[in-house]
């Protein structure tokens, strides 16, 4: 199985080597030719605004949300990568580009100047000890839809969730050395 990170901006080299060491063939998406041969597309975090239009430019937004529509392609958006998958954003720019397809409201930088970037420890649903999630300029989920299942909150408000074949975290799994947030959605990708 092949899973992509979408390398047009933001924290690629990190998600890459986190899918290795969970030895699956991990590959760089650029274009339209290699995001129709993965099965799982991981959306870094990075700039949204940034992230949302070169996409558009470059012609994968679309063929992201056909495919994922389809049933064919995973998708797990990281921080600007969850502001990316949001029907709503709160705080966008103007114009602010988004694929929308999942059935959350996404607050962007939601935790202000005081608390930019920070680290903690997280009940995660799905596995059996706490997790240290670190957030960097972070967005939070607010109404979630009835298809979406919370999978950790903190005080301030839902910080990992999963809808389907879509996955998001407000955090960063890629900078800690536990792969096991980056195997959860490998197995989404499995159930496809
Ligand atoms: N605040 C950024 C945004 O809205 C996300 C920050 C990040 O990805 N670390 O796009």
């Amino acid at each position: 199985m092949k899973i992509g990170v979408l390398s047009v901006q933001g924290a690629v080299t990190e998600h890459i080597r986190h899918l290795e060491r969970c030895s699956v063939n991990a590959v760089a998406v650029k274009n339209r030719e290699s995001l129709k041969s993965v099965s799982g597309l991981v959306i870094p975090g990075g700039e949204s605004t940034t992230i949302g239009k070169l996409i558009e430019t470059f012609g994968l937004a679309d063929l992201i949300r056909e495919r994922n529509r389809q049933g064919s392609l995973a998708v797990f958006g990281t921080c600007a990568g969850m502001v990316l998958l949001a029907k709503n954003i709160i705080d966008g720019c103007k114009g602010q580009p988004k694929l929308g397809l999942m059935d959350i409201t996404v607050k962007r930088n939601a935790f202000g100047r005081q608390r930019e970037s920070f680290e903690t420890e997280l009940d995660f649903k799905t596995l059996n000890t706490p997790l240290t999630a670190v957030f960097i300029r972070a967005p939070i989920i607010k109404n979630p839809g009835a298809e979406v299942e919370t999978l950790a909150e903190i005080p301030e408000g839902i910080v990992a969730a999963r809808q389907g074949s879509l996955l998001t975290t407000s955090f960063h799994p890629e900078l800690t050395e536990d792969l096991r947030v980056h195997q959860f959605f490998i197995n989404i990708c499995r159930e496809l």
